[in-house]
């Protein structure tokens, strides 16, 4: 399943249509019935920020329980969400386990690939001929919105390379927000009475405080430190409860060759087996 928010890099797209094509599957796409990450910030005339991450939610978590619920209504039977993040991915993906029930989306989460590491996945792209995302070739620690709004410096300077037009994007849409705010509390006083929350990245140490995206850029353009540190570099929980969002860290490994791949005693398979077990045994207890 892949949840559209609309923002993603163009590549992505094309990465799901390789997918589908190499791997003869149905890649379900969903999104928001109201439409995509642009439609949300037009309504509300603002942007989802760490503080209020709605993005997660309305864009990505509702499709997807939608989507559950469709196939639990339509096939009378329990669904299990399978996803394919990694422990050593983050700080915050280090503890995740393999299988839960998740009692918010009444539904099971396994996690098949909790154990592998980079060279694990490097070996299985190769040996079945995939290619990887072609943007982890231009630089990018993750793939996902383009940006976050949780990006760190380097995504930042990343999209302005090679994303110019979702820059010039995100500052029509900070202009727009600013202007219709006015607008609507012209109509409604006291509507909009916070006054952040109407450009795209804010501080993570005092989420109130905004910057117009130009000025972003230009600071991710600069050395360390720079006159603008309101976007924080440090890991960020990000969505991980999800599965989805999380933020990169900066302090992602390096990819390590595969030749150096270790062999492991029991198979992921095993392991999920096992643990599937353990849960259903301690469910009868
Ligand atoms: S990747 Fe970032 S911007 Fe996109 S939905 Fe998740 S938290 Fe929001």
């Amino acid at each position: 399943m892949f949840a559209d928010t609309g923002w993603e890099a163009p590549e992505t797209y094309e990465y799901l249509n390789t997918l589908e094509t190499m791997l003869g599957i149905k890649i379900h796409r969903v999104e928001r019935p109201g439409g995509t990450m642009i439609e949300a910030i037009r309504e509300r005339a603002g942007f989802p920020s760490r503080r209020i991450r709605w993005c997660t939610k309305e864009l990505k978590v509702l499709p997807i329980i939608a989507f559950h619920e469709m196939i639990r209504l339509r096939d009378d039977t329990d669904t299990v969400s399978v996803v394919g993040i990694r422990r050593d991915e983050s700080q915050a993906r280090a503890d995740a386990k393999s299988f839960e029930f998740n009692h918010e989306s009444n539904w099971y989460t396994w996690r098949p690939l909790i154990h592998w590491t980079i060279p694990d996945v490097l070996a299985i792209h190769h040996k079945h001929g995939i290619p990887i995302n072609p943007l982890y070739r231009k630089g990018f620690g993750r793939v996902g919105c383009m940006p976050c709004i949780m990006a760190n410096k380097t995504d930042i300077r990343l999209v302005a390379k090679h994303y110019p037009g979702r820059i010039n994007t995100i500052r029509e849409l900070e202009q727009f927000s600013v202007a219709e705010r006015v607008r609507r509390n012209a109509l409604e006083p006291g509507r909009y009475a916070h006054k952040g929350g109407t450009f795209f990245l804010a501080g993570k140490r005092n989420p109130g405080e905004v910057t117009p995206i130009d000025r972003v850029v230009a600071w991710s353009k600069t050395k360390r430190g720079g006159k603008l540190p309101l976007i924080d570099e440090t890991p960020d929980s990000g969505c991980f409860r999800w599965g989805f969002c999380d933020a990169p860290t900066g302090e992602e490994p390096e990819p390590i060759p595969a030749a150096s791949l270790v062999r492991r005693t029991e198979t992921r398979f095993e392991r999920v087996a096992r643990l599937i077990g353990a849960h259903l045994n301690e469910s009868d207890e």
